[in-house]
């Protein structure tokens, strides 16, 4: 009936009869189709009102993990005004912003080397037509999706690269057509980890598209845990969707199994 590998409907059904599970979903991408200009996502209303249901099931937490800023993706959920978003965890900046605030409170060295990053950045933005810089309360971001010529992209993140990106203390993310640099150590992989010990988890399942994904996917565990990636691309996931019409599938696979178990 779904689009879905009979594999993964397989995993999924045992996955959803571990006694707590956590079900974290990245959001651009994912939840939400890729769009041109960041602001203009929009999450799908079935997938998440999928996460709004789960999450009201005994032992089940959902999460939605992003690379935006907390507020930013927080907007970006609320928006879609699906009753009960609330209880669906939001971890911003790649881990870094918990619902409850930063997890690392940043220093005042850490400001310090923000500015200087921002002010390098916006130095190479403005040679680049087209090219951005994002600021978050830990990070500075170099977004080219939108650079006028494709070999600028290229030189901009190059140039970024090779300089605040190689400074002592900045943590380098790279994404599609982003480069992230961070004042903290930052990973999806540690916000997992985070959510899977505050939950007592005992299986987790992941969804994500980017080369960012691939640090969560890293953290999970080969016999309890699912990772799905979504679309195409090199990964370490054990297992594939072909892109974000499909995580919705994923979502309603796993509430179906989760909620004919707590009914046996
Ligand atoms: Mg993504």
């Amino acid at each position: 009936m779904s689009g879905l590998p009979a594999d993964l409907v397989t995993a999924l059904r045992v996955f959803a009869s571990a006694p707590r599970i956590v079900v974290a979903s990245d959001f651009d991408g994912c939840l939400a189709p890729i769009v041109s200009h960041p602001a203009d996502a929009r999450p799908d209303p079935a997938a998440v009102a999928h996460l709004v249901r789960l999450a009201a099931l005994p032992s089940t937490t959902t999460a939605i993990v992003s690379g935006r800023a907390r507020a930013d993706l927080a907007g970006l959920v609320e928006a879609a005004a699906i009753p009960g978003i609330g209880s669906v965890t939001l971890i911003g900046s790649h881990g870094s912003e918990f619902d409850d605030g930063f997890t690392t409170p940043i220093t005042v060295e850490q400001r310090a080397l923000l500015a200087r990053v921002e002010s390098a950045l916006d130095e190479i933005a403005s040679r680049f037509p087209g090219t951005m810089v994002e600021t978050k309360p830990a990070s500075a971001v170099l977004h080219v999706r939108n650079a006028t010529d494709p070999a600028g992209a290229d030189a901009a993140l190059d140039e970024a690269r090779r300089g605040p990106a190689a400074l002592p203390g900045v943590h380098a993310t790279e994404g599609k057509a982003v480069l992230e640099l961070a004042v903290i150590e930052t990973g999806k992989g540690h916000a997992l980890d985070a959510l899977r010990a505050q939950c007592r988890a005992d299986a987790v399942c992941y969804l994500g598209d980017d080369v960012t994904d691939e640090n969560a996917f890293r953290h999970l565990d080969a016999a309890a845990d699912i990772g799905i990636k979504v679309g195409d691309g090199e990964t370490v996931a054990r297992y594939r969707v072909a892109g974000p019409e499909l995580v919705g599938d994923v979502l309603a696979t796993l509430l179906a199994a989760r909620e004919s178990i707590g009914s046996a």
